[in-house]
């Protein structure tokens, strides 16, 4: 069976980095029938936060990915890694080094002196002697000494680390018996049972580390898949200036769950030209062997293309909802809102668009735009409008965009005007520019005694 898994620290908000190398765990785990498990990294307490685990966990739920199992939190499995590091004391694998601070420091700086690359020398590897006191050892365990440690890694192929340029016996506990990060997540991915590690190549370097702990523990070497990072557009690893990197910051500006995910599974991987993937077409077609090997990048207009996509093809009631629960936005005592949704699910990149539209409909303007203004009032303009204005009063049972449309198409066939005559001077007064969705959805939504209002004011005021 396959298991992977996702171990995010909670330093902060979960970035679209790390939700992308998620989204591939949970993809790769859903196409196999196999199992997808979220892990806290959570033991370094200066840095870590509960707060900012829930935060990761509230991302997890907006879109939907969620744990096959319970979640493992790091912190709470303090005597599971002591127990190992016990074992590996005990089979002679790991050792005692009570180095002090400043050997190490002067073994370092002779090193420097000598150009070599500054490495623990191994002096406490095999000590019998007895110790020094007032000194707090740290565990160290015995990493290969020559030859190479190879990572088979599923996306950038075999790659051989030379133990004499990376590798030393690393630390595993500290002087005060807390683990370290490569020794705990190793022992973590072993009895996970996970299989697949797809993780972000920037943890490259820690595979080798990672995989002296599975061979010293007996364990089996999982698969890794190190992912490329994203870019921005300069080629550069993504940075707040190019766009938001909070998954939350997206769900705030108003983007749907699918678009984000669907953007991120495009970012490195691809499936012939196909663009538009529901998650369970992600499911069947994806293999993280055809991720890229070279970086990806980030592309705000893609994201906002794909948003638009999945906006137009929500059900008005799902938006009518989003709109409510996450921008305050309440539509549901007005009779026309399907009107409105319907016509601005067609023009709107994000919900905070629809939002921003919405209002401008549904609240006179506040001011005109001067060069709308110039534009659309020239000649007979206000003799066309009050026209139109009267003729509309004069209807009944306004009831559809169809309807305004009739009576706009009434003045323009009675006055042998072209559409723009009628269309732009009414825009500057219903809406105080140009530009926006069809007048006849505006007429529809305000309805005919607001949209009589609104011309009698521009009338009056321009
Ligand atoms: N906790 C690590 C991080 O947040 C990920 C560790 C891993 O995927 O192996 O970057």
């Amino acid at each position: 069976m396959v298991v992977t898994r996702f171990a995010p620290s909670p330093t902060g908000y979960l970035h679209i980095g790390g939700l992308r190398t998620a989204l591939f765990s949970y993809l790769w785990a859903r196409k196999n029938g196999g199992k997808f498990v979220l892990r806290i990294e959570d033991t370094d307490k200066a840095r870590n936060s509960e707060e900012a685990a829930q935060k990761i966990l509230q991302a997890f739920t907006w879109l939907g990915l969620s744990s096959d199992e319970e979640i493992v939190y790091q912190s709470q499995r303090d005597d599971i890694y002591r127990k190992y590091i016990q074992q590996l004391l005990d089979e002679n694998k790991a050792y005692y080094c009570y180095m002090t601070k400043e050997e190490l420091d002067a073994l370092r700086e002779e090193q420097q002196a000598k150009k070599e690359r500054p490495r623990y020398d191994g002096r406490y590897r095999d000590f019998s002697g007895t110790p020094p006191k007032g000194v707090e050892p740290v565990i160290r365990i015995k990493a290969p000494t020559s030859g190479t440690i190879t990572v088979h890694d599923g996306i950038k192929g075999s790659i051989e680390f030379k133990v004499e340029d990376m590798l030393d016996d690393f630390i595993i506990a500290r002087s005060d018996g807390s683990p370290t990060y490569n020794f705990v997540v190793a022992v973590d991915d072993a009895l996970m049972g996970i299989t697949d590690v797809i993780r972000g190549d920037d943890h490259l370097s820690n595979t080798p580390k990672q995989i002296v702990v599975y061979n010293a523990l007996g364990f089996e070497v999982p698969k890794f898949y190190h992912v490329p990072m994203i870019h921005n557009a300069q080629g550069k690893k993504l940075s707040k200036r190019d766009g938001a990197t909070d998954v939350m910051e997206y769900k705030k500006m108003g983007y749907l769950p699918e678009a984000l995910l669907n953007f991120l599974v495009r970012l490195g991987w691809s499936h012939g030209d196909q663009e538009i993937f529901s998650l369970e077409e992600m499911v069947s077609l994806f293999d993280p062997s055809d991720i890229n090997r070279s970086a990806s990048i980030y592309n705000v207009e893609k994201l906002d293309w794909l948003n638009a996509h999945y906006i137009k093809n929500s059900s008005n009631e799902r938006i009518e909802r989003l709109l409510e629960e996450d921008f305050g936005f309440i539509l549901s005592s007005h009779d026309k809102k399907e009107v409105l949704l319907d016509a601005l699910k067609e023009r709107a990149k994000t919900l905070k668009d629809i939002v921003d539209m919405a209002q401008e409909i549904l609240n006179p303007p506040s001011q005109y735009d001067p060069k709308a203004v110039k534009k659309a009032f020239k000649a007979d303009a206000k003799e066309i409008l009050e026209d139109f204005k009267n003729t509309l009063a004069q209807k009944e049972s306004l009831h559809l965009p169809v309807d305004y449309h009739d009576v706009m198409e009434e003045v323009v066939q009675k006055r042998q005007i072209g559409f723009g005559k009628i269309g732009q001077p009414l825009r500057v007064s219903l809406l105080g520019k140009l530009g926006g969705p069809g007048l006849d959805v505006v007429m529809t939504v305000i309805g005919k005694e607001e949209t009589i209002a609104r011309i009698d004011k521009a009338l009056r005021e321009l």
